[in-house]
């Protein structure tokens, strides 16, 4: 059962349903709770959004983010849980997990790789670049007449999650459905500054630091960048801060596969994966517990910075050692 209209029919009979996404809450996520609430507001639905975790400032700009919960919803009487972008319920963090936990009626709708889907209706589609398409579509199923707002936030979850249409999840029926958004005049360039062009010096700094720890393995197609904790915590970086600069490793000539080491209070480390042709480093944070998709995925370890350093790269040697290095691929194979 994987059929957008089961989804809209489960929600045409609610009357009062609670919207979230994932914890460290992205553009993707974000986006589509926000297009999906707005949406189904507009149908007359009594709808509550909220995150788990903090929103990052540079998302403050999303119509309607003001009126999302952050950090704790009281228990109310919700008639349906809709998650979005999030594949685990662990990921919904403190504040949405209770809701699942004690049984209420839950939606997922998801393009994270995932074969166990863990709501009572299930939307999964892991070719969708964003899950602001599968929200797109739903919207569409569901009868709802777009505005400026919805496309703002519908637009800002796919081009955060493609990369600006760079990443190889960009699809012809991605850019058609950016070029429908476009229609209802959103500013392009504006939202582009807002997401990408208004980091804080700390930031700055902050990846002053971590590009110091950058080591690249000798075949090359290896790179890690690591952030201690206590550099973290001297410059006062927020996490939202620390988005993206994985692609630094990343960007790198040769380099196949780029890992991010970051240290967590209480002796975790979260590792971040990213891979450009032919590495599934989805698998690789399956082995540590994690997920993802094919070319970026992430898990977190127990253990100090060093030791989960030293296990998850050979693994990722391994990886990498079983396959040919060929070079600059055009097409992907
Ligand atoms: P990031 O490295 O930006 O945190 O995450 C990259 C991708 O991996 C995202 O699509 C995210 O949903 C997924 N991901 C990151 N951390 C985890 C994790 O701990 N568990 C799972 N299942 N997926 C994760
Ligand atoms: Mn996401
Ligand atoms: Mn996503």
């Amino acid at each position: 059962m994987n059929d957008l209209n089961v989804v809209a029919e489960t929600i045409k009979k609610c009357q009062r349903p609670l919207i979230g996404g994932h914890v460290m809450p992205d553009g993707d996520s974000l986006g589509s709770v926000l297009a999906l609430g707005l949406g189904l507001r507009l149908l007359g639905k009594q709808v509550t959004m909220a995150s788990s975790d903090p929103v990052p400032e540079l998302y403050s700009f999303l119509p309607g983010i003001q009126e999302m919960l952050v950090g704790e919803v009281n228990p109310g009487d919700y008639d349906l849980l809709i998650v979005v972008d999030c594949s685990v319920p662990e990921r919904l963090g403190a504040a949405l997990l209770p809701f699942y936990e004690k049984g209420l009626t839950t939606v997922v709708l998801d393009h994270h790789v995932n074969d166990q889907p863990f709501g009572h209706v299930n939307y999964v589609r892991s070719t969708a670049a964003a899950t602001g398409e599968i929200i797109m579509d739903l919207l569409d199923v569901l009868g709802v007449t777009f505005n400026t707002d919805l496309a703002v936030n519908l637009y800002t979850a796919i081009v955060t999650d493609t990369g600006s249409f760079r990443y190889e999840n960009t699809t012809s029926e991605t850019h058609r459905r950016v070029a429908r958004l476009l229609e209802y005049n959103i500013p392009v360039a504006r939202l582009s500054n807002l997401i990408y062009s208004e980091q804080p010096l700390s930031q700055i700094q902050l990846l002053k630091e971590v590009l110091a720890t950058l080591e690249v393995s000798e075949s090359g197609q290896l790179a890690t960048i690591c952030l201690s904790r206590q550099t973290q915590l001297s410059i006062g970086a927020h996490d939202e801060h620390i988005e993206g600069m994985i692609n630094y490793a990343r960007n790198i000539k040769n380099v196949e596969v780029a890992i991010f080491f970051r240290e967590l209070e209480g002796q975790r480390v979260k590792v971040s994966f990213r891979s450009k042709y032919f590495i599934d480093v989805n698998l690789l944070a399956k082995k540590f517990g994690g997920g993802g998709h094919v070319r970026a995925s992430g898990c977190t370890v127990e253990g100090t910075l060093m030791e989960v350093k030293a296990m998850v790269v050979k693994e990722a040697e391994k990886l990498l050692g079983g396959v040919l290095n060929c070079g600059r691929y055009y097409h992907h194979p």
